[in-house]
């Protein structure tokens, strides 16, 4: 593409162009141009040459080629898509709507993507999982997925997992002590569990999955991370705990919309001293009050007390709803 431009002797180039960048007249969306011995340097308006005061330099017209532009989701598409990424899948969400494109986008901005799915459903159902299409490249819901050390096979149309919740489970690690027992009434396929397991090796850790496609990827993950701390457990929560009275110094219930179901499961299992790590989905209107008064009336039924530790919101869910987490201590 033609356009004006200065053209001034190789030996010059640099300087010339800090000046015309400094005067701000510098074309950055064009390549500068060069034979044997000129720069020719790409101009957004004219330029008084007396204001360069340098010899050996001419306003002139060259054939530019344009800058190419970064290959970006941005640049290719105009516009960010909502995806996220688990192990190497990409996955669109169910607002996406020019589905093959992006998926062609996906592909070639990130190398290390071989699959592109879109979400038919929402989480759902007792085992929490979602309905998936295909959309581009390999066709599987199989994947390894590494966060913190760990690396984790899913089958994310089989059992629930989310990379958004990645730093939350750092921070309950952070908060494991060596030598305690951890009951994770709904451990999926172990990021938790195994987690802390890998990280705390003198710790217990008991890891309950009704879904029993869940736990045997639990098994496997188990196995994958060479943790010797985490004992598997396939069956309903409700049941399970008869066989862990008392054990728990911290119980992990990441089942946020009916966790509250769950209450005096978790009593089971509790000791004064037990931390509950108690997750929820609650109206910005009240994040905590009331699920801290099911905690607090679980407990009592069961003649526990309880200390509030810590309330944060763990990401958001829908517009005026939030995913929490509330932190209680059982006291005697
Ligand atoms: N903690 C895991 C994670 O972070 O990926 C999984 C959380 S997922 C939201 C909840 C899990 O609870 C699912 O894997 C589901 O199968 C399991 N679940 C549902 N009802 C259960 C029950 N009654 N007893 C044990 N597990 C149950």
């Amino acid at each position: 593409m033609k356009r004006q431009c200065i053209r001034v002797n190789k030996k010059k180039g640099e300087q010339v162009r800090k000046v015309l960048m400094e005067m701000g007249v510098l074309d950055t969306s064009m390549r500068i141009g060069s034979d044997e011995q000129y720069i020719y340097i790409p101009l957004t308006s004219d330029v008084d040459l007396a204001e360069l005061s340098l010899e050996d330099i001419q306003v002139t017209e060259h054939e530019f080629k344009l800058h190419e532009k970064p290959a970006t989701l941005e640049n290719i598409l105009g516009r960010t898509p909502s995806y996220e990424i688990i192990g190497n899948i990409a996955l669109l969400e169910s607002d996406e709507t020019d589905l093959e494109r992006t998926a062609d986008a996906l592909l070639k901005v990130q190398p290390h993507i071989r699959t592109v799915l879109a979400a038919l459903s929402p989480v759902e159902g007792e085992f929490r999982t979602r309905r998936f299409t295909f959309v581009k490249g390999e066709n599987t819901t199989q994947t390894v997925h590494k966060e913190y050390g760990c690396k984790y096979v899913i089958d994310m149309e089989k059992a629930y997992f989310t990379p958004r919740l990645g730093t939350e489970r750092s921070r309950i690690l952070e908060q494991i002590k060596d030598g305690q027992t951890v009951v994770d009434m709904f451990a999926g396929v172990g990021p938790f569990s195994i987690l802390i397991g890998k990280n705390r090796t003198s710790c217990r850790v008991v890891a309950i999955d009704k879904n029993p496609e869940a736990v045997k990827f639990l098994r496997h993950n188990i196995e994958l991370n060479a943790v010797t701390n985490v004992e598997a457990v396939e069956g309903d929560a409700k049941e399970e705990v008869q066989r862990y009275i008392g054990v728990a110094d911290h119980i992990i219930m990441n089942l946020p919309h009916t966790a509250q179901e769950f209450l005096d499961t978790a009593m089971v299992v509790s000791k004064p001293g037990t931390v509950i790590h108690y997750y929820d989905i609650t109206p910005e209107s009240d994040l905590y009050s009331t699920s801290l008064a099911h905690i607090e009336s679980a407990a009592s039924k069961a003649g526990f007390a309880i200390e509030p530790i810590a309330t944060r919101i763990v990401r958001s869910y829908s517009p005026h709803q939030f995913n929490v987490c509330i932190e209680v201590r059982i006291t005697g």
